[in-house]
């Protein structure tokens, strides 16, 4: 049988207190955790409040029927997935069927064997635990293929994605919209002198100080190599060129410590105006201002002129 998941929390709909009180009392010897629910429009509330693992439901019941209740869960993208085990005295094959094909998990006819209600519920609740796990386990996994490692910051992949749909709002709201190109300066010499993970080790501290500039509408990825992007939604240019020499001096200000060595590095930065036709045109005009800081001594951030 499966396992009893602990504290998983189960709801009796129905409008008989008997037969809640009864389905109560096995549940809870089970070590489950029980909801009331008195009619179909309760039902609702009650699974809109306390997200149950398991929806038992009752059938005939004054104002909304189970099959409504059924219904209007299935399209609430919040409630949809959680696992209905019909328990009806209606039992027609064609009442299962209907049940069964509105999406409930499982029809138990009453009267039950207690039993058998509790071994149902637990193996609905074991679908629900494994559905909900593979969900978690989901969106970590798209956490992670939208995160840099070394950094922790957003990958390339994730950002292009981002910086389009944030052109996408600047357009349509008439905001304007900023992007930073940033670049550490002479990074190759970091790597020579002091080793590679000399090197890793100071990406992520420019990683770290360089977000710890921003707002939280703000992104920052990592581009490349030692190459950062940072996107500003709602900012102007002005704007735009704080943010991008607050970010140059609290690189400069203080030397890395990396693997016992005292390492100081500077960024420069190209910093492009928007919404332009796309996020690649913000890129790019960003690429060139970038260049023009290096090709005018480095350490500096070089906007539109
Ligand atoms: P510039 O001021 O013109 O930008 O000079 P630079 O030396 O920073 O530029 P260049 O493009 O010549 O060198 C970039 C260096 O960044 C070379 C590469 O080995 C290093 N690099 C790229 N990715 C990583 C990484 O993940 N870890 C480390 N340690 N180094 C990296
Ligand atoms: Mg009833
Ligand atoms: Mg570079
Ligand atoms: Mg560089």
């Amino acid at each position: 049988m499966a396992a009893n998941w602990p504290l998983a929390t189960m709801m009796v709909s129905d409008d008989s207190l008997v037969i809640r009180t009864v389905v109560r009392v096995h549940l809870e010897d089970a070590g489950y955790r029980v909801v009331e629910a008195v009619d179909g429009s309760d039902a609702l509330d009650k699974c809109r409040e306390s997200l149950p693992d398991v929806i038992l439901l009752d059938i005939e019941m004054p104002g909304m029927d189970g099959y409504d209740v059924l219904a209007q869960l299935k399209a609430d993208p919040l409630m949809e997935d959680l696992p209905v085990v019909f328990l009806s005295t209606l039992n027609g094959m064609d009442d299962v069927l209907r049940g069964l094909r509105g999406g409930a998990h499982d029809y138990l006819k009453k009267p039950f064997e207690p039993a058998e209600l509790v071994a149902r519920v637990a193996a609905a609740a074991h679908v629900k635990h494994l559905q909900d796990q593979l969900r978690q386990r989901n969106a970590e996994l798209e956490m992670l293929s939208r995160t840099d490692a070394l950094t922790g910051l957003r990958n390339r992949r994730d950002v292009e994605e981002t910086l389009g749909h944030l052109c996408g709002d600047a357009i349509r709201h008439g905001d304007s919209i900023c992007l930073l190109m940033l670049d550490i300066d002479y990074f190759k010499r970091v790597n020579d002198s002091y080793g590679h993970p000399a090197g890793d080790a100071v990406l992520a501290e420019v990683a770290r100080r360089l977000a710890s500039q921003l707002r939280d509408a703000d992104v920052a990825a990592r581009w490349g190599g030692e190459e950062f992007l940072v996107v500003l939604p709602r900012t102007d240019l002005a704007g735009a060129l704080i943010v991008g020499e607050r970010i140059r001096r609290v690189i400069e200000v203080t030397p890395m410590r990396a693997v016992g060595a005292s390492i100081s590095v500077t960024v420069s930065g190209g910093c492009s105006l928007g919404p332009l036709d796309s996020g690649a045109a913000l890129i790019d005009v960003a690429d060139r201002l970038l260049y023009s800081a290096k090709a005018s001594g480095r350490n500096r951030i070089t906007g539109p002129s």
